[in-house]
């Protein structure tokens, strides 16, 4: 899909770009309905034929004319139908599929701050409930609307044959009657948007309670959780019951107004008759066509409500899902060319999204091959400035530039690929821990994961229940903080990038994992340039270099031992760090 950004206020358009793609089944589908509803009303133009020519004479041939042609719209009305059930079938289902891979791929594309403003659940409930809505939206017009309009123009056609200001009649009712609906059921849409928006709120909802099921456990928050969900569900209720009982007023009213206008043409058909201007099968004829006008109109009224509801849905959806991607490549983009991971700020100025200011004209340099250690309280800027050097955000004002390419200039994935990194907080896939390691480096054979794994010392995983083949719980709750953040060294062996971004785990580990993990770091470290943030300082004391960062400004900067011989704020966070370290040894 180009641009999908063009269709997010125009749900038709959209609905239309998919028809396109499968064109040559959904013409086939629509010639079999239009065929198939034309013989359907047809049948009742053979009954009237069969009536008249049984009244005439009963051994006459034109009985068995007339019986010929009614059972050949019988047939061919029923066998068509089934044309198009079958084409549809696969057709409308396949639609599904190329939104749903569209939208997700669209979707994935998005930078960290869109994800940022909006909640996994409802993103996801809007992918589902855009694909059901065409889905729905398809079959209603295939299977709801265009059979009673056709069916409703046939039958006018035919009412014409027996009286043509009867049918100039009918077809102005019927005229109206369709343009009044649909003004009605236009009037009622903001209910159905509503509807569809707390729908969407409910599913948001329940999958931030389910994916903090730990947290509310933990306070007790059963109880207060259920409330809140309560009122939520309310709100989507009342939402619903006032977008149904619209339609239902609507269709009162349609029913009103059709069994008047069958009663009319009835009595006028009758009084032709007593005129002598119509025969018998003509009366059965505006019969019968009174009745199929009647029943068509209905579907159509009803039809079109349903698939107005459903389009609110779809537009209700696309404008969330159809932004355009904030961060896409730069047009000339290249691929970075790598050479010893130099990494380089110059006068960067930086503020997030909601304009949150981090860095003002910042300048550091790192060597190709150096060991940072970056330090600083909470909120000094430490994770913004790896999320920048990552190109999560664009910076407003400078430079960042890896091996002497400013990264705003090359491509999102090769920068992305010269870099490896462990986060604090690990994510897990809820997939094997061979899938979970091997997505450092998507084409590594079995070997290479194992041999990766080895590396960062995982050998816990021989103790898991299948191997390699265990599937980690949901963010992977089935191992501890340990063995998370050993997978994820694994990972970084296997990417094996020249530059390493390393985010020291803040919970504090069991020592034997941190003997393991500090192991395994300081081989991973081997040749590459990294920039690690450090919660302890002992875990930057043999860094070649530490970098303190206050508000986001550099405070000091040099080699620990020669920031450990000035009185500057490093040493007085040492000499702190350690005053907690003897308080807790002597608690
Ligand atoms: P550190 O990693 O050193 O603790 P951060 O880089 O996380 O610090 O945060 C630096 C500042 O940026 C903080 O004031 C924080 O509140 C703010 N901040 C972090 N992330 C965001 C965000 N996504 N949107 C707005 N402000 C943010």
């Amino acid at each position: 899909m180009d641009e999908p950004q063009r269709y997010a206020n125009r749900p038709f358009a959209f609905i239309l770009s998919y028809v396109r793609r499968r064109k040559a089944s959904h013409i086939i589908i629509l010639s079999a309905i239009l065929a198939a509803v034309a013989c359907a009303t047809g049948t009742q133009y053979g009954v009237k034929s069969l009536v008249d020519a049984l009244s005439r004479a009963p051994q006459a041939i034109s009985v068995w004319a007339a019986f010929a042609l009614l059972v050949s719209l019988i047939t061919a009305d029923n066998l068509l139908w089934r044309v198009a059930g079958w084409i549809s079938s696969s057709t409308f289902v396949a639609v599904t599929g190329d939104l749903r891979r569209d939208l997700f791929r669209h979707l994935t594309g998005h930078s960290l701050s869109y994800f940022a403003d909006r909640g996994p659940g409802t993103l996801s409930s809007r992918i589902t409930a855009a694909s059901n809505a065409i889905f729905t939206m398809e079959n209603l017009f295939i299977w709801n609307v265009l059979p009673p309009v056709v069916a409703t123009a046939a039958a006018i056609a035919l009412v014409a044959t027996v009286s043509v200001p009867m049918a100039l009649g009918l077809s102005a009712l019927s005229g109206v009657m369709v343009m009044f609906m649909f003004r009605l059921a236009a009037a009622g849409q903001p209910l159905h948007h509503e509807f569809a928006d707390k729908a969407a709120a409910i599913d948001g909802e329940m999958v931030d309670v389910i994916s903090n099921v730990s947290l509310v456990r933990a306070f007790g928050g059963r109880r207060r959780e259920h409330r809140r969900f309560d009122g939520v569900v309310d709100l989507e209720l009342t939402a619903r019951q006032r977008s149904l009982r619209y339609l239902e007023k609507l269709r009162l009213i349609h029913a009103s107004f059709t069994i008047l206008l069958t009663i009319g043409l009835l009595a006028w058909a009758i009084v032709l008759w007593q005129r002598g201007a119509a025969t018998t099968g003509d009366v059965i004829l505006a019969c019968t066509l009174g009745l199929t006008i009647l029943h068509a109109t209905r579907d159509l009224a009803v039809a079109l409500v349903d698939a107005t509801q459903h389009l609110a849905r779809l537009a209700e959806a696309l404008p969330t899902l159809l932004v355009a991607h904030d961060m896409a490549d730069h047009p000339e983009a290249k691929p970075l060319i790598q050479c010893g991971a130099r990494l380089s700020f110059e006068r960067v100025s930086f503020r997030y999204p909601d304009g949150h200011g981090v860095f003002n004209n910042f300048n550091l340099e790192v060597e190709p091959g150096q060991r940072v250690g970056l330090i600083g309280q909470s909120g000094a800027g430490k994770s913004t400035l790896f999320a920048m050097i990552q190109r999560f955000y664009a910076v407003q004002a400078g430079r960042i530039l890896v091996d002497g390419q400013d990264i705003a200039h090359i491509t999102q994935d090769s920068l992305r690929d010269a870099i490896a990194v462990v986060p604090q907080d690990v994510s897990l896939f809820q997939r094997s821990v061979m899938e979970n390691i091997r997505y450092g480096k998507p084409d590594a054979s079995d070997d290479m994961v194992v041999a990766a794994a080895l590396a960062a010392r995982c050998e816990f995983i021989d103790d898991l229940p299948n191997g390699f083949d265990t599937v980690v719980g949901t963010h992977g709750v089935k191992l501890s903080g340990g063995q998370r953040q050993r997978i994820a060294i694994a990972r970084a062996f296997l990417r094996d990038a020249p530059l390493l971004l390393l985010d020291e785990a803040t919970s504090s580990l069991d020592s034997e994992s941190e003997e393991a993990i500090r192991e395994s770091l300081s081989r991973l470290m081997h040749g590459r340039t990294v920039i690690a943030i450090a919660h302890r300082l002992s875990t930057v004391r043999g860094f070649d270099r530490i970098v303190l960062l206050e508000n986001g400004h550099v405070m000091e900067d040099g080699a620990p031992d020669n920031l450990l011989r000035r009185d500057g704020p490093y040493r007085r966070l040492i000499r702190t760090e350690l005053g907690r370290l003897k308080q807790t040894a002597a608690a």
